[in-house]
């Protein structure tokens, strides 16, 4: 007669190591009451989702607030959905987000006391933890084959019962010692499941710090937990490496709140205290009137990548993200419009049930007012690095002439309520081409918008007393007088309300007179203040785009 050591020693033969061992190995963390430590522990298959971005923000967010411990781990268990490079590519990207853990998992290397960080390379200690669950009869060797499992699937689907392996269904479990100790030495290819004690019928209480109070299920499956690939399931590797590396909070998405039962479980099993758990809402998208999940094959907005590509900046993204966090951060952040981001306190009770609702529209409105509040010369900057990987064409303007750039981005900034031109940096191009050549001769060369019901040879008249006396080195006031003055000599109102209160004396107002000089120098009816304009441009860019309407006028 064989007894579980027996048994935990032949399926662990080399392990030697307790765990006392591991709990002076990793003891607690030294820190004060209530500060939290949080983790983020992405798989690696694939690119950084907006859900993950998300959630690893919350989890930054509490660690810091709180003065804990923010760190990584990598979830690489799952080898077949695994890609090759994404580990270190998410924490490249994470790195642009500014989520920059205290330890952990950091692509090419980690930090930190609590590691290994990277699952794949902690099988040593999930073996210990197995080994001591199958010693204490917790834990168990399965044999079954895909097709008994399959079989077993279909009679329950059959019988309309719980599908799973657990209870009578669960024919490994009550094997003896002895059949057990047979059948692995026989070679029989066998995974471990958890022997559960809990009775679906009974309800547990747990507390979700998003959710609340919650009155769950127990768990009775008996889940695999250590693969024949010598590797643990998401489950018991959580329960493993949240307790050793001292996680107090674990932030994660919602979709694990059905697994709660079983890592209340798990940790109950082990006499170890259960983390406080936190399960945010997922991401979701109105699709012809109905919501659904950001899907990662069909939405492109379910890739971080594509904000930074399409030229949000990173802050703003954040931002938004943290609306969806947190119901007050809008109204907090337009009452307090000097303080950022890491001003702001996050609280669990202000986080959205429902799945939030991706809104573009907010995000465009965050990216508006950021922009509008850089300088030029920070504009340019930003401006730069999204081109110089984005953007080549606008890159390439850039770095002609960083300082005729920045004049450029500098438009209006001067004022009290700067202009907001920009949602995005891609929006830039398409906004300043008409400073530049040859953009403004092709403009040129399709035809310039002027008002067909001025006779042109009074345009004619009206530019090049433009040409020949403005002087735009006077403050706005003063040039917009001059404007006032040059309008009244070609018989144009000095205001629009003068012109409508007097049709018949004038052809048009100062406004009109605007647009034939706006037009001529940018080919728009619509473009940045005409007096900064000139002012970029300078004496000869001036002449000469306003000979070259002149003539194309005079054709
Ligand atoms: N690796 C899991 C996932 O990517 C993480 C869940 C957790 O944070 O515990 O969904």
């Amino acid at each position: 007669m064989h007894n579980l050591m027996d048994l935990a020693n032949l399926i662990f033969p080399d392990v030697e190591m307790t765990l006392d061992d591991l709990e002076k190995r990793y003891p607690p963390r030294n820190l004060d009451d209530g500060c939290e430590v949080t983790r983020f522990a992405p798989s690696p298959t694939g690119f950084l989702h907006t859900g993950s971005l998300f959630t690893s923000l919350v989890a930054q967010k509490v660690a810091n607030q709180s003065k804990g411990v923010f760190y990584i781990r990598l979830e690489d268990t799952d080898t077949k959905r695994e890609i090759e490079g994404s580990g270190n590519d998410l924490i490249k990207q994470l790195k642009i987000f500014g989520v920059i853990p205290d330890e952990g998992y950091l692509g090419d290397h980690e930090e930190g006391k609590y590691g290994p960080y990277k699952q794949s390379a902690r099988a040593d200690i999930y073996k210990i933890v197995i080994k001591y669950l199958i010693s204490i009869g917790r834990a168990y060797p399965c044999f079954c084959s895909h097709e008994d499992l399959d079989a077993l699937r279909m009679s329950q689907e059959v019988s309309k019962v719980i599908p799973g392996y657990y209870g009578g269904y669960a024919k490994c479990r009550n094997f003896t010692i002895d059949h057990q100790i047979d059948l692995i030495k026989q070679g029989k290819p066998y995974v471990i499941r958890f022997k559960s004690m809990g009775d679906h019928n009974n309800k547990i209480e747990v507390d979700d710090l998003v959710r609340g109070h919650l009155l769950l299920s127990e768990n009775d499956q008996d889940i695999v937990i250590f693969k024949s690939d010598g590797l643990p399931t998401y489950h018991f590797a959580h329960l493993v490496d949240d307790h050793f590396m001292r996680t107090t909070l674990v932030t994660r998405g919602e979709e694990w709140l059905p697994s709660l039962p079983l890592h209340v479980e798990l940790f109950k099993t082990m006499e170890w205290k259960v983390p406080k758990y936190a399960h945010l809402p997922v991401i979701m998208k109105l699709d012809n009137g109905i919501r659904r999940k950001l899907s990662k094959r069909k939405d492109n907005e379910a890739a971080c990548s594509f904000f930074l590509q399409d030229g949000y900046p990173v802050y703003a993204f954040k931002q938004y993200l943290f609306t969806i966090a947190n119901s007050n951060y809008e109204e907090w952040q337009r009452d307090n419009k000097d303080l950022k981001l890491d001003d702001f306190k996050f609280t669990f009770e202000k986080m959205s049930l429902d799945g939030a609702l991706f809104d573009i529209d907010k995000l465009k409105y965050f990216s508006k007012e950021l922009l509008a509040s850089y300088s030029g010369s920070k504009m340019k900057d930003a401006a730069k690095e999204y081109s110089k990987e984005y953007n080549q064409e606008l890159y390439q303007l850039i770095v002609k002439d960083e300082n005729y750039f920045t004049q450029i981005m500098s438009i209006e900034k001067n004022k009290e309520n700067p202009r907001k031109d920009y949602e995005k940096y891609s929006d830039i191009l398409e906004k300043v081409k008409f400073f530049y050549e040859p953009y403004f001769s092709n403009m040129v060369s399709e035809g310039l918008p002027y008002n067909e019901n001025i006779d042109k040879k009074v345009i004619v008249d009206v530019l090049k007393d433009f040409v020949e006396t403005l002087n735009y080195s006077v403050s706005e006031q003063e040039w917009f007088n001059n404007l006032k003055l040059l309008a009244e000599r070609h018989n144009f109102a000095e205001s629009n309300k003068v012109y409508k209160a007097n049709k018949n004396q004038y052809l048009g107002s100062v406004n009109d007179v605007a647009e034939m000089v706006r037009i001529s120098l940018t080919t728009s009816k619509q473009s940045p203040n005409i007096y900064y304009v000139l002012n970029i441009l300078g004496d000869e860019e001036i002449n000469r785009r306003i000979y070259l309407s002149i003539n194309m006028l005079l054709k």
